[in-house]
């Protein structure tokens, strides 16, 4: 059974700002989509989650990803960090590699685009 809603993430009601937030995440998952032709449909959720320092959940092999306010606000480059390796968490189910700068378990690294996309073709084909 699908998770809709976790008990540590607080979904946004959606209204136009939330929309807009949820836009920006859906946009990198379209990145995606272009380049993987055979990535399932993935369900965003935005919110906030009791732990001020987690920006973003994912539900493993579950094809739906919880993302934060804070994560959004940090920018195109690390969103893409952060949205990349949650799909790989929603489609594969796969869980950190300290190894990946994308999945590793920790943000440590800030891959630009094409890196983000190499990486993420590791797990996804
Ligand atoms: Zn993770």
């Amino acid at each position: 059974m699908k998770a809709k809603r976790i008990k540590e993430f607080t979904n946004y009601k959606m209204d136009n700002r939330v929309y807009q937030l949820r836009r920006k995440v859906i946009d990198m998952i379209y990145e995606v989509k272009n380049e993987i032709k055979s990535l399932p449909r993935i369900d965003v959720r935005i919110g906030q989650h009791k732990c001020n320092r987690v920006l973003a959940v994912a539900g493993c092999n579950d094809n739906i990803v919880w993302v934060t306010e804070d994560a959004i606000n940090q920018g195109e480059d690390k969103l893409r960090n952060t949205v990349y390796h949650e799909i790989v968490h929603a489609v594969t189910g796969f869980g950190h590699d300290e190894s990946c700068p994308l999945m590793e378990s920790k943000q440590n690294h800030v891959l630009n685009k094409q890196e983000c996309m190499q990486a993420l073709r590791k797990y996804i084909k």
